[in-house]
C-alpha cells in the first residue's frame, strides 16, 4: 500500500514526471536536460560533436540502462519478490481476488474449485458494495494519478474541478481506468505470468541466479502434513507448493508459509524462505522431490492409494 501511495504521489511531489506542455522531464523537482547549450548543433568541430555524444550518453543512455537493470538485478537477488510484495498492479489483482473469494467462494472467476467461502449473507452485501465501490473509485483514482506522469497534476485537478477536459487528460484518465478495470476483473495474475516484462525479467534472472531468494520445503516435516490444501488455496499464482519443485511463477509472497504455519502451528509449517541453494532446515531436508509431495510419498509408503497431485 505504501508503494502504491508512492507511485501515486511521485508526480504530485515532482519526484518524477514528464510535462507534455513544457516538454520537460522533471526529476526531484529539477528539469532533467541533456545539458547542451542553445545552438549546440551549429558547432561543427570534433570537440563539439564529442561533447554532444558524451552528454547524450551520460544524461540519456546511462540513466535508461540503470533503470533497465533494476529488474534483472532484483530478480538475481530476490527472485520475484517485487511481484509478491511491491507491484501495484499485483496488489490490485490481489484485492480483486479477495473480493471475488468473499463473493463467490472462489478466488478466480475461471476456477471451478472453491477456496474457502467464509462469508455469510450479510457479509456478501458488504463485500458486494465494496467490490462495486472499488471497481469505480480505484480505476478512476489510478487514471488520474498515472496521467499525472504526463500532464501536471495541478492542471488535471483544475480540469476536474471545472469539468472541462483537454483531449490528452480525458484520454489518459479513461484509457488507464479501462485498462485497470478490465485487467483486474478478467486477466489478473495471468498478466503477471505471461505478459509483464518486469515479471519475466525477474523470473529469468531469479531462475539462473545461484543466490536468489526462494521458497523451500522441509521434506522431513512432510509426515505432519494434514492435506488441508490451505497452501494451494492461498497461492494466487496457482503454484502447488507441496510439489516441492521450483516453479517460475512463485513470487515469494509467503502466503503458503503463513497458511501452513496456521494449520500446523507457528514455526511447524513445511515451507520457509531460503537464499540460493541453501536451506534453513538441514540441507538433506530440502532436496527436491520430483513431482510428488512428502504427504503423498508417506501415504504411498503406508500403502494408502490417494489421488496424485
Ligand atoms: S508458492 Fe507460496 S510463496 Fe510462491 S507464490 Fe505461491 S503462495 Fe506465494
Ligand atoms: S503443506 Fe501445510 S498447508 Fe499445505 S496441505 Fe499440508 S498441512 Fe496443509
Amino acid at each position: 500500500m505504501s508503494f502504491i501511495l508512492l507511485i501515486f504521489l511521485m508526480p504530485v511531489l515532482d519526484i518524477l514526471r514528464y510535462d507534455s506542455a513544457t516538454k520537460e522531464l522533471i526529476i526531484f523537482g529539477q528539469v532533467w536536460s541533456l545539458g547542451l547549450k542553445e545552438g549546440f548543433y551549429a558547432d561543427p568541430s570534433a570537440s563539439g560533436a564529442f561533447h554532444i555524444a558524451l552528454q547524450f550518453f551520460l544524461k540519456a543512455i546511462l540513466p535508461w540502462l540503470a533503470i533497465l537493470l533494476i529488474f534483472p538485478l532484483l530478480g538475481y537477488l530476490t527472485g520475484r519478490l517485487f511481484c509478491g510484495w511491491l507491484c501495484p498492479e499485483g496488489t490490485l489483482f490481489e484485492l480483486a481476488d479477495y473480493l471475488t473469494l468473499k463473493l463467490t467462494g472462489r478466488r478466480s472467476l475461471y476456477s471451478k474449485s472453491p477456496n474457502d467461502p467464509d462469508t455469510g449473507k450479510f457479509g456478501k452485501l458488504i463485500y458486494g458494495a465494496l467490490a462495486f465501490a472499488s471497481a469505480i473509485i480505484i480505476p478512476l483514482l489510478g487514471g488520474i494519478a498515472l496521467t499525472g506522469y504526463f500532464v501536471a497534476p495541478k492542471t488535471i485537478w483544475n480540469q476536474i474541478i471545472n469539468w472541462n477536459f483537454t483531449l490528452g487528460v480525458k484520454a489518459g484518465i479513461i484509457g488507464i481506468s479501462i485498462y485497470m478495470l478490465t485487467t483486474s476483473i478478467f486477466v489478473r495474475h495471468t498478466l503477471c505470468k505471461f505478459v509483464c516484462a518486469a515479471g519475466l525479467m525477474q523470473m529469468l534472472f531469479g531462475w539462473i541466479s545461484p543466490l536468489s531468494l526462494r521458497l523451500k520445503m522441509d521434506i522431513a516435516k512432510g509426515k505432519d502434513c494434514t492435506d488441508c490444501k490451505e497452501c494451494e488455496k492461498a497461492c494466487f499464482m496457482n503454484v502447488i507448493p507441496r510439489k516441492n519443485k521450483r516453479d517460475i511463477s512463485c513470487v515469494n509472497c509467503g502466503a503458503c508459509i503463513a497458511a501452513c504455519n496456521k494449520e500446523l502451528g507457528k514455526g511447524r509449517g513445511l515451507f520457509h524462505y531460503s537464499i540460493g541453494e541453501k536451506c534453513t532446515a538441514p540441507q538433506e531436508n530440502c532436496k527436491n522431490l520430483t513431482g510428488i509431495s512428502p504427504y503423498h510419498l508417506q501415504k504411498e509408503q503406508e500403502g494408502v492409494k490417494i489421488k496424485a497431485l
